[in-house]
């Protein structure tokens, strides 16, 4: 962690330990992780208990946040995409995707991405870095405030590869899920993967009952790796040992994701061949119908056959579900928004 972190990223003990280590007593330390995970305060100054002298005393070692919101546009449903950068100057997004009583917050891991997937936003500018625990969590926060309320779902489907980032991501779900802070369940917290089999092999060893996604797109590694450059480093079949092993050692269901692109991926022979490769397997598959990227040819499917392609697989015993194109109509895919900034700025 860099000589200046942001506050939201250590646990409590750690809080203690480093208000100790500047001489103060460690209950100051917590007071501030409070007001950070309970109150989601962004500034020092609102921390009254501290005081002036220890509010401007914390403030030289540590941020209170990481993150500044720069832009926010709504949709009709509800959907709020936010744009926030970081110190560096860097952009992400978040997006804050409300459903009845559910809040569900998607968050980034990187800014942009390594792997970049043919028909995916956030790697079209290449990869810039990985998110810090902290900026991670003060994406959360954010949405905590802009709600007024905590959310009740985090989903690391925003940019980025949060398993190419393993150590800073897994130490963010540990702050999201500790039941003195934010306190969202671990079966509310929901990781997306494209396939990067190391760290499925290490989320199987951590205890945590957080639901895992892998992003699948194609029903064989020919396709697969047209579409993902991933696949040619792990092939689907390597990736399907590791899914099979996750399953048995964590008894824990796998959700395939599958972007559903029109004639690319979504024909009747490519939904039965993905009826045979799943066949059996204790998952589910989200069918997410390709939310239109200008740097990428491909359409989305037609109506009628998402609906047959969801009856293929059901007819196969396959439990599908369908996402909801949210947000539609505030360039969706997730990287749009930045992408759009970068281009304004000149800096892609
Ligand atoms: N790197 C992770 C998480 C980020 S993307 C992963 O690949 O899983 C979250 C999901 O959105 C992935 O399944 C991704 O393939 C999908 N996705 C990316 N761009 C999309 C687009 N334009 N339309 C629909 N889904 C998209």
């Amino acid at each position: 962690m860099g000589a200046f972190p942001g506050i939201a990223g250590l646990s409590r003990t750690e809080v203690r330990s480093a208000a100790q280590a500047l001489g103060l007593p460690a209950y100051r330390g917590e007071q501030a992780w409070r007001w950070v995970h309970l109150r989601m305060a962004v500034e020092w100054s609102v921390m009254t208990d501290l005081g002036p002298a220890l509010q401007r005393e914390m403030a030289r070692h540590f941020r209170v946040v990481t993150a500044q919101p720069v832009e926010t546009v709504a949709s009709r449903d509800g959907t709020v995409r936010a744009v926030l950068q970081l110190t560096d100057g860097e952009v992400i997004e978040s997006v804050y995707i409300p459903a009845g009583e559910r809040r569900t917050v998607c968050v980034s891991s990187q800014v942009g991405c390594r792997w970049a997937c043919r028909f995916c936003a956030s790697g079209k500018s290449g990869f810039r870095r990985s998110l810090q625990a902290a900026e991670m969590v003060d994406q959360v926060r954010w949405a905590a405030r802009h709600w007024g309320d905590r959310p009740t779902h985090v989903v690391f489907m925003g940019m980025g590869e949060p398993f190419d980032n393993y150590e800073a991501w897994i130490m963010a779900v540990r702050r999201l899920n500790d039941p003195e802070g934010l306190a969202i369940g671990a079966r509310r917290i929901t990781v997306s993967t494209a396939g990067v089999i190391p760290g499925i092999e290490r989320l199987a060893g951590e205890q945590l009952q957080i639901e895992l996604s892998v992003s699948l797109h194609a029903p064989d590694s020919e396709l697969r790796s047209e579409l993902m450059p991933i696949n040619r480093r792990y092939p689907l079949p390597d990736l399907l040992k590791a899914c099979r092993r996750y399953t048995e050692k964590t008894r824990r269901i796998i959700t395939f994701e599958y972007t559903l692109i029109e004639t690319v991926n979504d024909t009747r022979a490519h939904a039965q061949a993905l009826a045979r490769l799943l066949a059996g397997f204790p998952c589910r598959v989200n069918l997410i119908p390709l939310s239109p990227v200008g740097e990428y040819e491909g359409r989305g499917p037609a109506r009628e056959s998402v609906r047959w392609f969801q009856e293929i697989l059901e007819k196969a015993r396959i439990n599908t579900t369908l996402r909801q194109s949210r947000g539609a109509e505030v360039e969706a895919a997730c990287g749009q928004l930045r992408l759009r900034r970068l281009k304004q700025e000149g800096r892609s």
